[in-house]
Formats: structure tokens, sequence, C-alpha cells
């Protein structure tokens, strides 16, 4: 654990978070500043900094981490026409912070556009 990262205290239960699901590998909660009628945040108890920093070695946390999200969405609800996963990687894609996550947005229709 990154004593430093909110998300890693977050999993850790030392922040409070709205946590909708959590297993031994994942945990998600409702962002602070939902950006739609459902955002969630997914990610691993596994302190890895982005996806670029993911390696061969991180195959089975990134895959409990994929199959995490069908879970998350049963579990909160008012996803049934579909939802948006998204995970910002990087300076240009915004990502502010520096713990993997995946943002799953749904509740209305989201629009064609992947990015502004
Ligand atoms: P990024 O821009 O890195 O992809 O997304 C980070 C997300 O984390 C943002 O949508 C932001 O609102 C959310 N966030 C930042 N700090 C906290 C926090 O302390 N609690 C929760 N629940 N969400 C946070
Ligand atoms: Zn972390």
């Amino acid at each position: 654990m990154a004593t430093d990262c909110i998300f890693c205290r977050i999993a850790a239960g030392e922040i409070p978070a709205g946590i909708v699901y959590q297993d031994e590998t994942v945990v998600a909660f409702r962002d602070i500043h939902p950006q739609a009628p459902v955002h969630l945040l997914v990610v691993p108890r596994e302190h890895v900094a982005s996806v670029d920093d993911l390696s061969e070695a991180h195959a089975a946390l990134a895959g409990r981490l994929l199959t995490a999200v069908p879970k998350v969405v049963a579990e909160v609800g008012g996803m049934d026409n579909g939802y948006r996963v998204i995970a910002n990687t990087g300076p240009d894609a915004g990502q502010t912070v520096h713990h993997l996550h995946l943002h799953v947005l749904g509740g209305r229709a989201l629009g064609e556009g992947l990015v502004a």
C-alpha cells in the first residue's frame, strides 16, 4: 500500500467512500464528483499507478479488475441499458489519481463522443 495514495487508503478502509462492492482483489466506490447519474470507480487493492504500468505479472489483477465490473453494475443497478468503462492514463487523458481505476458511467444515454 502507498500511504500517500488516496485510493490505497480508501481500499484499506482508512478514508470513507461510498463503497458499493469489494472482494479480495478489487474495491468499487462512488466517484466524489459524479459526471453521470451513476459514476463508480473500480480499483485494485494493490497499488498500480496506471494502465501503462501493467505488465504480464498483473494479468490476474487486470482480469479481476475488469471482471468485477459486471458484478459492481449488478450490485448498484440502474444501468440495464448499458454503461461506459474508461481508464484515464497519463497527462493527456487527464489522469489525476495515480492508482489504476476504471470509471463506470451510466444511468442515462452518454452520447456518441468518446472525447471532449
Ligand atoms: P482520473 O481523472 O484520475 O481518471 O479520475 C479520478 C477520479 O477520482 C475523479 O473523477 C475524482 O472525482 C475521483 N476522486 C478523487 N478523489 C476522490 C476521493 O477522495 N473519493 C472519491 N470517492 N473519489 C475521488
Ligand atoms: Zn494506491
